[in-house]
């Protein structure tokens, strides 16, 4: 068993009903119920700073350690989290040690924000070094969130941790990678190598297609706060030992490409013709692969040795949908589904344990060797930009059933 083949697996970043765009099942019980399947033993409350979110929380859940939550019912675990956006519209994740803390922390931006209380991530008119300071001081982890997608993030906005953090930067212990960025495209910045990756879905739903899309595997003693702290600051042998995530090509905006067309340009040529589009005359839209190679100091990703390794996953239903040549909906990709996921606990038992030929027991070798594929990076990729996902192809001895792409990834 490889090291990372043990620990708790954990997503930390998800939104309420609360939140803008967010499902209306998105509520405690049904999100404690489905982490299990996934696979999750520990998942961020979110919007922790919303009065009504925290209401439900405190009703629902149990404490068993201050900053520890557990669902009575499905054990699964939770940490108290939450989203704010600052002046410059930037995100950052705040993982919080107490209800004292986030009650502190509510007091203060309260002065600073308008929509707190309202929105489940609210914007708080400070600055990110005033930000972090305050949340720092009531015992916070922060860093930012989805650092790398080209809104609302702090390479979108900052050309370093250090512009955007200011003399709060050397304090900064983790940055999520987000759905459009890997540990290898982060790893050409040398300024992050000091720096936890947390790999994480910002999901709007419950449902296991979104939930833990993306999440971290912890190596802990158990599930608590102090713990995951620990890990993220990496003291006492404990750490994070994988990052799971999203191929970051499949991102909506991982090339540079038109937001009309989608047709895809070199970053020189979209300087040339002034960010429009030479066919349609849409705005272009740069990607997060140039806007990497514009700030990387390295030329090839260079990881320091605390660094996990990154597996490359999508959800399950997904993959079955691409083996069907249908869509996730299907009876059948359904059906497919619950038996992996009875026989091998979770989702990610199936995605990422499990031994091949047992998956095939289940499923037959077609699909044994889809997952396998996926496991492996064989399957090929056509990126994404300009707002539209990337597209996966089965390569030809999985595709009985003609060419399939994947499309719409979430
Ligand atoms: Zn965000
Ligand atoms: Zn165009």
């Amino acid at each position: 068993m490889p090291e990372w083949g043990r620990g708790v697996s954990a997503d930390l970043h998800l939104h309420s009903r609360y939140s803008g765009g967010t499902s209306s099942r998105m509520e405690v019980d049904l999100l404690s119920q489905q982490a299990p399947l996934k696979g999750l033993g520990l998942v961020g409350t979110g919007d922790i700073l919303h009065p009504g979110w925290r209401r439900e929380v405190r009703e629902k859940l149990r404490e068993v350690g201050e900053g520890t939550l557990e669902h009575p019912r499905y054990g699964t675990r939770f940490l108290l989290t939450g989203e704010v956006e600052d002046s410059r519209r930037v995100h950052h994740l705040l993982l919080f040690p107490s209800f004292s803390a986030v009650e502190e922390l509510e007091e203060r931006f309260s002065r600073r924000s308008e929509d707190l209380g309202k929105e489940g991530r609210p914007h708080v008119d400070l600055s990110p070094p005033e930000l972090a300071e305050e949340a720092l001081s009531v015992g916070c982890l922060l860093g930012p969130s989805h650092a790398f997608t080209p809104w609302t993030s702090l390479y979108k906005e900052f050309n370093s941790l250090r512009e955007c953090y200011g003399d709060q930067a050397d304090k900064i212990s983790f940055l999520e990678l987000g759905l459009s960025a890997d540990t290898y495209m982060a790893d050409r910045l040398s300024e992050l190598s000091r720096l936890t990756f947390l790999s994480n879905s910002d999901s709007h739903s419950p449902w296991p297609e979104r939930l833990g899309r993306e999440f971290n595997r912890f190596g802990i003693q158990e599930p608590t706060f102090e713990e995951v702290r620990k890990a993220v600051e990496r003291r006492e042998g404990r750490r994070v030992v994988l990052n799971v995530g999203f191929d970051p090509r499949l991102g909506k905006y991982h090339r540079t490409a038109c937001s009309r067309c989608f047709k895809q340009f070199e970053l020189e040529r979209a300087r040339e013709l002034g960010w429009r589009c030479d066919d349609c005359g849409g705005w272009v839209k740069k990607g997060v692969w140039d806007r990497v190679n514009e700030l990387a100091d390295l030329p090839e990703p260079s990881s320091p040795p605390h660094r996990p390794p990154y597996l490359r996953v999508a959800p399950l239903a997904e993959i079955l949908a691409l083996g069907w040549g249908t869509e996730v909906r299907d009876p059948r990709v359904r059906e497919t589904w619950r038996r992996l996921v009875e026989r091998f606990g979770s989702e990610i038992g199936v995605l990422v344990d499990a031994p091949p030929e047992e998956i095939e027991e289940v499923v037959g070798r077609e699909f044994s060797g889809l997952i396998m594929a996926f496991r492996r990076q064989e399957l090929k990729v056509f990126p994404g930009g300009g707002g539209r996902y990337g597209r996966l192809e089965l390569p030809p001895h999985l595709s009985k059933r003609g060419q399939r792409t994947l499309g719409d990834f979430t």
